[in-house]
């Protein structure tokens, strides 16, 4: 390089950006660019983000700069761009350097993208990818369902056994080139294939497998294909036979199947799709998007429920598949067996789903992390994580505090844990209920991993209050100070935490279940906390749980707990017709059991609430899967009724009134639409004037809502429409799942700021 080119007109520029900008390639897009506008200098990672000095000429610089937004990586996200004059000391040329900081090798971990529109096209052209459906970029491909420690290079993930050949490994080392250290890279010559097993055949051809596959499918057959972060079982969108095959298959009753569209207008045909979902389904994330349905499919996929989750294609086989198959749908369920972890072994499918499908795809490359694909919604115009999983983690959560060294064991039922590096919090992939033995092992084997990717040494575990969590129970053999925390303060801290507050706010959880101080379950809660510490101000009236956590199952058994208790032992004789749909001698026995105070633990839970409503107005007596009852009840609410029912907030809040006019519309043949609609209305009210009476009394404007309850489109929506308008500044999640799976990031939060209390800083 010529070091005396225009002397007089260099310039020098740092560049500090932050966000979510490192591990997604985003230094070689940078390096890239910089040679494209002929500037020296370099660029590396640090603990803030990635530093850039660039030298040249002014108009390079200002071009440069320019383009950072356009042409950095799909899959970063720059929150802030920082630029400093600084003084040119002559670099001769553009140098990715080494960090200067260690610690920042834990968030190089990317997770896994959805193939991209130059892959796909390169598939159709590029000699030695012509129809490979592995091909990947720099941009796209497999990350963390592949990594098995780090740094990340090929032999450290499940690539190892794939040498490049003479192509790839060209691509691989030209930093002008897309696939410029794309660990991943491949071609027909060098990396991993399909295979079909199929009437104990073996077929390798892509083409004779697509043509099967789609053959079997639009027949109405079921396959099990393995997909990235596991297997999915597949069957024909408009065949209601072959979706209730696949249902008896996976003993699965009524939890609802997402779906796979062709593309986003022939999903549109189905669902209503705005704009935000619309992005949502195509984000480098390809996330499953629960969507309004605007024409039935088939009522088979998601029973009882105006809503399907739909995603888009987003590895190669999917799209060639598509190109194959005439129908512009399928189902694509995960590969599993009831509630085990979706299958990532070929032999294990090859044995469990082979019994229960026509044929298995299998490939060559094992999938090391598992995932799920994960699921959104938009409520409100935002998009809110349900299952945060498949393209989310492993990505980092920035804090403001110092969380090195912190483990959160997560909740039981929907689990997932988080480590703490740094001011980081790393959330695990979705692992799931704790109860099911195979789970549990995943948790296990998951933890281990993440301690070695992410050089992870716990000092310090999180644990929910509940003894008897499994989860609570892992931690205890880890043999470290552990700290407890009540699991509605951990959902309000997980919403605090992913907006970076740190202050007294109001805390409204509303939630199926959580153990409190006093030994009951709480669930209709509002708190006034912070991150270390919370007080309870008020919460929904206790009701007994007549037999326990089986309720939850049996959402009719929770009614006629509500109705004895607002209107005494005789409520059967009272009003026969709420009844008549119930077993009489199951009704019998949980009234006996109310009686005698039998196995009955008192609980304020919302969810519990929402089943009993639900129940009460026919829509689910018994449920088939976790918040069947609530769902239904929603989905079948009137959301445009502005009607609402009273309740009375004393020194607690008391639905006795609401239950005597619910019960007064229900016999005066009320459209059971209109008395959901009202219902969910009340719940609106009751956040809004409890609220307020909390703002008056303790001068707090702020208000974190948080808990599974808050999933429920109408009742977030109209909850923040409802303190907007009565100038609350509000915070709802979106990032991080507001159900348990967000539980962990609350734990953090708050061993962190008790840790930091601790240590008087
Ligand atoms: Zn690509
Ligand atoms: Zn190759
Ligand atoms: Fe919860």
């Amino acid at each position: 390089m010529t070091a005396n080119y225009s002397y007089y007109m260099t310039e020098a520029k740092e560049i500090i950006i932050k966000g979510l900008v490192q591990g997604v390639g985003f230094r070689p897009a940078i390096y890239r660019m910089a040679i494209l506008h002929k500037l020296n200098g370099t660029v590396e990672n640090n603990n803030t983000g990635v530093i850039i000095i660039v030298e040249g000429d002014k108009k390079c610089i200002d071009n440069f700069i320019n383009d950072i937004p356009i042409r950095t990586p799909i899959a970063s996200n720059i929150s802030s761009i920082k630029i400093n004059n600084t003084k040119p000391i002559g670099y001769e040329n553009f140098e990715i350097v080494k960090s200067s900081s260690q610690s920042n090798e834990i968030t190089e971990v990317s997770p896994d993208i959805a193939v991209c529109q130059e892959c796909l096209e390169d598939i159709k052209t590029q000699e030695n990818r012509l129809d490979y459906a592995f091909t990947n970029c720099t941009n796209c491909g497999p990350r963390f369902t592949i990594i098995k420690d780090l740094p990340y290079d090929r032999p450290l993930t499940t690539m190892d056994i794939f040498p490049m050949c003479k192509k790839c490994n060209n691509e691989y080392i030209n930093i002008l080139d897309r696939r410029f250290h794309a660990q991943p890279v491949a071609c027909n010559n060098c990396g991993p294939h399909y295979t079909l097993h199929y009437n104990n055949n073996k077929i390798v051809d892509i083409d004779s497998i697509l043509n099967k596959t789609s053959a079997i499918l639009e027949e109405g057959g079921i396959v099990a294909i393995k997909g990235l972060g596991g297997y999915h079982l597949a069957c024909n969108t408009y065949n209601e036979n072959s979706i209730l095959n696949l249902r008896i298959a996976k003993n699965r009753e009524g939890k609802p199947f997402a779906i796979m569209f062709r593309d986003v207008d022939s999903a549109k045909e189905y669902l209503y799709i705005n704009e935000q979902e619309e992005k949502l389904l195509t984000s480098w994330r390809k996330p499953i998007v629960l969507l309004k349905l605007k024409k039935q499919i088939s009522q088979y996929i998601s029973i009882g429920l105006d809503t399907i989750g739909v995603m888009l294609p987003y590895m190669p086989f999917h799209h060639m598949l598509f190109d194959k198959l005439t129908i512009n749908s399928i189902v694509l369920t995960s590969g599993n067996l009831s509630d085990e972890p979706v299958l990532i072994s070929d032999n294990e499918a090859i044995i469990k789903l082979g019994e229960i499908s026509n044929a298995i795809i299998t490939y060559n490359r094992e999938i090391y992390n598992r995932t799920d694909d994960s699921v959104t919604k938009v409520i409100n115009n935002i998009p809110r994580t349900i299952r945060r999983s498949r393209s989310y983690a492993p990505s980092p959560i920035e804090l403001m505090l110092e969380t090195e060294g912190i483990f959160a064991a997560g909740a039981e039922l929907v689990n997932c844990f988080a480590i703490g590096k740094g001011k980081q919090a790393i959330l695990s992939q979705h692992i799931g209920d704790l109860k099911n033995l195979e789970t549990l092992e995943f948790y296990d084997e998951s933890v281990n991993r993440f301690s070695k990717l992410f050089r992870f040494i716990p000092q310090l575990a999180v644990v929910d209050m509940h003894p008897d969590y499994l989860s609570s129970r892992f931690v205890e053999k880890l043999n470290i100070p552990t700290e407890k925390v009540q699991h509605h303060h951990a959902h309000i801290a997980s919403c605090m935490a992913e907006h970076n507050l740190d202050e007294n706010v109001i805390g409204i959880s509303f939630d199926g279940t959580g153990l409190g101080d006093d030994g009951n379950i709480w669930g209709g809660e509002f708190f006034v906390c912070d991150l270390a510490d919370y007080e309870r101000i008020t919460h929904f009236e206790y009701i007994p749980q007549p037999g326990g956590d089986a309720v939850t199952k049996h959402p009719w058994r929770m009614m006629t707990s509500y109705l004895v208790h607002y209107f005494g032992m005789d409520v059967i004789s009272l009003y026969p017709s709420l009844f008549t749909d119930l077993n009489k001698g199951d009704l019998g026995t949980i009234i006996n059991i109310i009686e005698q105070k039998l196995n009955s633990p008192l609980s304020s839970s919302a969810g519990r609430l929402f089943d009993s409503v639900s129940a009460l107005l026919g829509v689910c007596h018994n449920a088939t899967y976790h918040a069947e009852a609530p769902m239904q009840l929603e989905s079948i609410a009137n959301p445009n009724i502005i009607d609402s029912y009273s309740f009375l907030s004393t020194e607690n809040i008391s639905f006795k009134s609401t239950f005597v006019e619910i019960i007064e519309d229900i016999l005066n043949n009320v459209n059971i639409a209109d008395i959901a609609g009202k219902f969910h209305n009340t719940i609106v009210n009751v956040i809004v004037e409890t609220a307020e009476v909390i703002r008056e009394k303790k001068g707090i404007n702020r208000i974190v809502l948080s808990g599974g309850s808050f999933q429920n489109s109408i009742l977030l929506e109209k909850a923040e429409i409802q303190l907007l308008a009565n100038g609350f500044e509000y915070y709802t999640q979106s990032q991080i799942p507001s159900n348990d799976g967000g539980i962990a990031l609350g734990q953090i939060a708050v061993a962190a700021k008790r840790r930091e209390i601790k240590k008087g800083k």
